[in-house]
């Protein structure tokens, strides 16, 4: 369905945890609220949502969370979602840290593209951003999605000032070694986090200043993408602040609480989980009928949403 502004909304992102086993600096605060299993959606009302969804015009969602991937059953879940008459395609959107190995299994589960979040190829640097002492096998992952023809692989990273925009060229050659899109995110206010925003924010004409080497190529609805002369894979960079995609947005979000929110960057949220039945499509709709025009974070940060990411999903 269209909402007021003529926009076709058919892309559903559906946050399924707010848990998550990595504790990045600007997404996930320390010491934060988990909801208890109760308030989280079962399996079966995430389906009863993407099936009244699917009959409002919605085709295409994205698994996120926290990090989907700790969600118990996951598997079986996507299995269920993909299965919905009218689900076109599945993707997901994830750390990796879990994904190893699991690659098939996910693709049996319906998956047909991966995301995944990766700030940094250096160790320490990754523990250090994460707060965790995990690591990240990415080569050895990346050869696995290839296997399983994934494709295409994208990477995405949080371009954080100071901390990995010197990481630029090794990003552009992992890129070119297995064909990959790898894309910088512009970093967002979301939530009431203690990291200093504006220490870290860099603008992608500050990157493309330093880095003459990367050629504009094409755009999509969220993303410039730029590529170097002679080298395989794509360089994007995601600017939601600076050069905001509202004009195009076709997307709704799902909490993993069961608040449908019609945009990202406000705290506008319609209430879809404990609701009858019959009413489901009407609470759907008013979701849709909620889209506003344009976020206004460029005016002000303090337009931000109150959640912080790991209870949107990005
Ligand atoms: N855990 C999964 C992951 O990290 O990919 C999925 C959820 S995570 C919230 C989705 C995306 O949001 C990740 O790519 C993450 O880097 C990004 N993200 C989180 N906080 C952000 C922020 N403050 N600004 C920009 N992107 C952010
Ligand atoms: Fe977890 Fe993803 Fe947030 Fe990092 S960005 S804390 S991996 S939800």
């Amino acid at each position: 369905m269209k909402d007021p502004f003529e926009r076709e909304i058919d892309y559903l992102r559906i946050s399924v945890t707010d848990r998550c086993n990595l504790r990045c600096l600007y997404c996930m605060p320390d010491g934060i609220e988990k909801k208890t299993h109760d308030e989280i959606l079962r399996d079966e009302e995430l389906i009863e949502i993407v099936k009244e969804s699917v009959k409002l015009g919605i085709s295409k969602i994205r698994i996120t969370g926290g990090e989907p991937l700790v969600r118990k059953g996951i598997y079986n879940l996507i299995k269920k979602i993909s299965d919905v008459k009218g689900i076109k395609e599945v993707t997901i959107t994830t750390n990796a840290t879990l994904l190893n190995g699991n690659v098939k299994r996910l693709k049996e589960a319906g998956i047909s593209r991966v995301n995944f979040s990766m700030d940094t190829l250096n160790t320490e640097k990754f523990q250090y951003i994460t707060k965790s002492k995990l690591t990240l096998d990415y080569e050895n992952l990346i050869k696995e999605l290839i296997q399983y023809e994934l494709l295409p692989i994208k990477i995405n990273a949080v371009l954080l000032r100071g901390f990995n925009d010197m990481e630029i060229p090794e990003f552009i050659e992992l890129a070119d070694k297995y064909d990959l899109i790898i894309r910088f995110i512009e970093l967002m206010p979301v939530g009431h986090l203690d990291f200093d925003h504006e220490k870290y924010y860099i603008s992608k004409k500050e990157v493309l200043e330093k880095y003459q080497e990367l050629d504009f190529y094409k755009k999509d609805i969220i993303a410039d993408y730029y590529k170097v002369k002679g080298k395989k894979g794509i360089i994007g960079f995601i600017n939601p602040i600076s050069h905001k995609f509202c004009e195009n947005c076709n997307r709704l979000r799902l909490t993993a609480d069961g608040h449908m929110k019609p945009c990202l960057h406000n705290n506008n949220e319609v209430y879809v989980k404990d609701v009858d039945r019959n009413l489901l499509s009407d609470k759907i709709v008013e979701a849709i009928n909620a889209k506003p025009k344009s976020h206004t974070l460029d005016e002000s940060i303090d337009n931000r949403s109150d959640r912080p990411m790991n209870k949107i999903g990005g």
